[in-house]
């Protein structure tokens, strides 16, 4: 698909009417950062941009409501995401953007799919808008951020693994379940890691 300047500010347009004034600004935060790192590790910043313009699209819907949009819509959700509602918006915003925004570029609608959770040996492109939401610059609480923001310019991998780590030990911290293509992707990144 081509993404111009036109439709990107529809996008942003479309997407701001949706949400409130923190979840837009962090949308934006995600878009910024999205595209600055597809500069420096040679991806596509226009696809980086858009992606990070509707990740969290579907965030908008109250869990319940997404649930019910999922069951509707045929969106199959395993038992673990709906032990974990948070991760449901992802799913679902691949679906927003595909039906409601229009978008056919699979390495965009996946990135969003996969932004909250990761998943193994994810693209490039999946690599930037995990990171980006993780690292965006109105984000102040994880602990290992000023070295996720360093690594997101650096070493991508390195960057998703610690991420990876940091949400899985913060999740074991609050008794939360852990969905298996985060531990999954953990495992991998940890894995090739050591190979190294
Ligand atoms: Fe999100
Ligand atoms: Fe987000």
């Amino acid at each position: 698909m081509d993404i111009g300047i036109e439709l990107m500010a529809q996008l942003r347009d479309s997407v701001r009417e949706k949400q409130n004034f923190h979840r837009y600004e962090h949308t934006l935060g995600v878009a910024y950062t999205a595209a600055c790192m597809a500069f420096v590790h040679g991806e596509d910043s226009l696809k980086a941009e858009l992606a990070g313009v509707l990740h969290d699209c579907a965030k908008c819907y109250k869990n319940e409501e997404l649930i019910r949009l999922c069951a509707e819509e045929g969106v199959a959700l395993t038992p673990e995401e709906l032990a974990s509602p948070a991760v449901i918006h992802a799913k679902y915003g691949r679906r927003m953007a595909e039906k409601e925004y229009g978008i056919d570029d699979p390495d965009i609608l996946i990135a969003i799919a996969y932004h909250t959770t990761g998943r193994p040996d994810i693209s490039r492109l999946e690599k930037i808008i995990f990171i980006a939401d993780f690292i965006e610059p109105l984000r102040d609480q994880a602990e290992n951020l000023p070295e996720a923001r360093k690594l997101a310019f650096e070493d991508l991998d390195l960057c998703v693994y610690n991420i990876l780590e940091s949400t899985i030990r913060y999740l074991e911290r609050k008794n939360s379940p852990i969905v298996p293509d985060t531990l999954r992707a953990y495992e991998w990144y940890r894995d090739r890691r050591l190979c190294k």
